[in-house]
């Protein structure tokens, strides 16, 4: 079996982190490293590694993640102003913690996406 992520061990209580939303298929915390005001992690209670590994049945989960996004953005009184959802993907997309996480940035502009090269 993989070895436990460690979103995994946070959702199940294994690390120490106040969980800001979990049901059956999703949970939600706060970035450790926040790059905004406001930063959380929404992330499906399956380990499932990235959006490379996402099979149909897992639809109702990716679709819970957004749901959850509009819940707690109200609740963090980020909706009206607006905020930012990044998913990364694998080694380009710059994802570290291979178990598939939505980021939900928000509180301040969150300015242009940033590029590095232009692939050339
Ligand atoms: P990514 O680069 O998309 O894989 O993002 C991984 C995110 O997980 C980074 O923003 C990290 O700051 C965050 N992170 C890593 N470990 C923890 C942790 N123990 N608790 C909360 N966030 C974490």
């Amino acid at each position: 079996m993989a070895e436990e992520t460690v979103f995994t061990k946070i959702i199940t209580g294994k690390i120490p982190s106040k969980l800001l939303y979990h049901d059956d298929l999703v949970s939600a915390f706060r970035d450790i490293s926040p790059k905004a005001p406001v930063h959380i992690l929404i992330v499906p209670n399956k380990p499932i590694p990235s959006v490379n590994d996402v099979a149909p049945e897992d639809e109702p989960a990716i679709g819970r993640m957004f749901s959850v996004a509009r819940k707690l953005a109200a609740d963090e009184g980020i909706a009206a102003d607006g905020y930012r959802l990044i998913v990364n993907v694998g080694k380009n997309g710059g994802q570290e913690v291979p178990h598939l996480h939505m980021h939900l940035l928000g509180g301040q502009v969150m300015g242009a996406l940033g590029f590095r090269g232009n692939g050339e």
